[in-house]
């Protein structure tokens, strides 16, 4: 029995792919471990979004689980083509010694390198320069109308701030660990979308749920754009403000502030790892950002905002994640918003600890 198991299986599975296959996962699973990005990122299919997504997941993933503990198992196989595999994986890794096993459905796909990772989405719709990938064949109308908002967006966005990237991509995932693991493994669970300058905008989302939907794009697009605009250098905080304000707007629907809400000064928001809070005060923080980009819009306008963005761009892009390079973007941020004579001193509750700050060496 086993042996015509064996030979069934085997006459519909090449060895050579197989042994391929399972060694390219063995070099990810040892380059994670030995630390080594050149090995860990040629084992990823030519993508550049892709690229530049593993590249973070792996600089976030060594330096937070225990050293060594890293396992990648192919548990099955399916071939869709000669060149074309779907493969499910478990992955373990422990963190401070508890153990952690999340099992994942990829793509694996045969170049002129031999078989690379090429993603957990197996689906695309295309419009234009629009790309949606998603991961579930139920979530196929949900990525119809993701197009409709991308473009919809990027022309509204477009037309305040006459500059927009020209490719946009968005990833949506049904299974929101799926979505967590593929950012990095230290996202706070509460994380539903993210978007980092060059990568793919990642949402997660259920099959009908169109609220969620223009709110998540809305949001990630507009970090997206900012990115672009300021060749991300802008402040996480003004970020963060700005991608609350598009979103209200767009969706025409603003967040709900208690009355007797204290927000945080700008001061404290740039002090805050909004990755490192709770839900609650994460909230906090997001409802924050909404009130001080919106001061400053209802103040200066969206044109000078802009100028703001673009001065921004003078500087130099920082190819580590946006928690890592907080305190740089934060003193850029803040040298061109005096720059502009945008003065902090003309908003209430902006405090005063921003306006006495003398560190103002940028850079
Ligand atoms: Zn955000």
């Amino acid at each position: 029995m086993l042996t015509i198991f064996l030979s069934c299986w085997l006459a519909f599975f090449p060895v050579s792919d197989i042994n391929e296959i399972q060694s390219m996962f063995y070099t990810k699973q040892q380059s994670v471990n030995k630390n080594d990005v050149s090995r860990f990122l040629s084992t990823l299919y030519p993508d550049e979004h892709y690229k530049q997504e593993q590249k973070r997941w792996f600089l976030d993933a060594v330096s937070f689980i225990d050293p060594k503990s890293f396992q990648m198992k192919v548990k099955s196989y399916q071939m869709i083509s000669s060149n074309y595999y779907q493969v499910v994986i478990t992955q373990t890794y422990r963190k401070k010694n508890i153990p952690y096993t999340f099992t994942y459905r990829t793509e694996v796909r045969k170049t002129k390198q031999g078989w690379k990772d090429a993603d957990s989405l197996g689906y695309t719709r295309k419009k234009g320069a629009i790309t949606v990938k998603y991961s579930d064949p139920i979530l196929l109308l949900q990525a119809e109308r993701a197009i409709s908002i991308l473009l919809h967006v990027s022309e509204m966005l477009g037309d305040k701030y006459v500059q927009r990237p020209k490719v946009i991509e968005a990833k949506l995932y049904y299974n929101p660990e799926v979505f967590r693991q593929s950012v990095k493994l230290s996202l706070p669970t509460w994380a539903g979308g993210w978007n980092e300058a060059r990568q793919s905008i990642k949402l997660v989302i259920g099959k009908s749920d169109l609220s969620s939907l223009t709110h998540g794009l809305a949001h990630e697009y507009t970090h997206q754009l900012i990115s672009y605009l300021t060749n991300d250098n802008a402040a996480y905080w003004l970020q963060e403000g700005a991608a609350m304000y598009y979103e209200a707007l767009i969706s025409k629907e603003t967040p709900h502030i208690d009355r007797d809400f204290q927000p945080y000064t700008i001061s404290q928001l740039e002090r805050l790892n909004l990755e490192e809070l709770s839900d609650e005060k994460a909230s906090d923080y997001y409802v924050s950002c909404y009130i001080q980009f919106k001061k400053l819009i209802h103040q200066y306008g969206e044109q000078k905002l802009g100028n703001v963005f673009r001065h921004l761009h003078r500087y130099p892009y920082i190819d580590v994640d946006s928690a890592i390079k907080q305190k740089q973007t934060n003193q850029r941020t803040f040298h061109i918003l005096q720059e502009n004579n945008i003065l902090p001193n003309q908003l209430h509750s902006i405090s005063d600890a921003y306006l006495k700050k003398t560190n103002k060496n940028i850079l």
